[in-house]
C-alpha cells in the first residue's frame, strides 16, 4: 500500500507574512496524518519555509531545480543549493515551465536526473493540453512525456514521483472525472511496470483544480497516490481538507 502524497503548489504566490500566516494556520489544522503532506514554495522563500517548517511533519519542495550542478547559469538553482535548505521534492516540467519557458522532454528528464542525483525526489509532471486529448492524443502524449525520463533514468526511475496534470485542467477549475484521471493513471502505471523493478513504490499523484469538494472521489481511485494542489492550497482550510481526504 502505498502511502498518498498531498503537494502544494504555489507557484509564483505569496509573501513574508502571508506564507507565515498560511503555515501557523496549517500547521494549527493538521490532525495525525496518514499519508505525506509537502508545500513547493518559491526558491526565495526557502529559507523562511524551512524554518517555519522545522520539527513538523509537513515536507519542503521547489517548484523547479537546475539540469546544471553549478556554474554559469543564471538565474538557475542547483539541487546542492536546494539540499541545504532541507528540500526533499522538486516539481519538474510542470506544464507552465514546458508552455512559458520552453521546457522539452529532454531538459525535463534532465532536470529529473540532477534532483535525484543530489537527493531531491523529482515530481514529474506531465499532461495533454485540451487539443491534444480532444484529438484523442492524450495515451501518446502523457507516455511519451514519462519516456523521456524513464529513457534517461532508468534504474531509479521508481524514485521519482509523477504529477498526472491535464493542462485544460490547471487553475482553470475543470476537473478531470475521476473517472478520466483514473484512466490516465492506469496507462502510466503499466508504463512503470514495464520498466521498473519497483513499479509499486512510484506514487502517480493528480493535479488539475483538485479542491476540497472533489478530492475525496478523486484520491479514493486506485491508481490516483495523491494530488498536486495549486490555487486549493494557497487556503488553509481547503488544503487541509483535501490532506483529510488522503487518510
Ligand atoms: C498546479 O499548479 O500544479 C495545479 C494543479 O494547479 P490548480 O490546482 O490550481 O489547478
Amino acid at each position: 500500500m502505498r502511502k498518498k502524497l498531498i503537494a502544494g503548489n504555489w507557484k509564483m504566490n505569496g509573501g513574508l507574512a502571508a506564507n507565515q500566516a498560511l503555515v501557523q494556520s496549517l500547521l494549527a489544522g493538521l490532525a495525525a496524518l496518514r499519508c505525506d503532506v509537502a508545500i513547493c514554495a518559491p526558491a526565495p522563500y526557502l529559507a523562511q519555509l524551512q524554518g517555519l517548517l522545522d520539527h513538523s511533519s509537513i515536507f519542503l519542495g521547489a517548484q523547479d531545480v537546475s539540469a546544471h550542478d553549478s556554474g554559469a547559469y543564471t538565474g538557475e538553482v542547483s539541487v546542492t543549493m536546494l539540499r541545504e535548505f532541507g528540500v526533499r521534492y522538486a516539481i519538474v516540467g510542470h506544464s507552465e515551465r514546458r508552455q512559458y519557458h520552453g521546457e522539452s522532454d529532454v531538459v525535463v528528464a534532465a532536470k529529473a536526473q540532477r534532483a535525484l542525483a543530489g537527493g531531491v525526489k523529482p515530481i514529474v509532471c506531465v499532461g495533454e493540453t485540451l487539443a491534444e486529448r480532444e484529438a484523442g492524443k492524450t495515451e501518446e502524449v502523457v507516455k511519451r512525456q514519462l519516456a523521456a525520463v524513464i529513457h534517461t533514468n532508468g534504474h531509479c526511475i521508481s524514485e521519482i514521483v509523477v504529477a498526472y496534470e491535464p493542462v485544460w485542467a490547471i487553475g482553470t477549475g475543470k476537473t478531470a472525472s475521476p473517472e478520466q484521471a483514473q484512466q490516465v493513471h492506469a496507462v502510466l502505471r503499466a508504463q512503470l511496470k514495464a520498466a521498473s523493478a519497483h513499479p509499486e513504490r512510484t506514487l502517480i499523484l493528480y493535479g488539475g483544480s483538485m479542491n476540497a469538494a472533489n478530492a475525496a472521489q478523486l484520491l479514493a481511485q486506485p491508481d490516483i497516490d495523491g494530488g498536486l494542489i495549486g490555487g486549493a492550497s494557497l487556503k488553509a482550510a481547503d488544503f487541509l481538507t483535501i490532506i483529510a481526504a488522503a487518510g
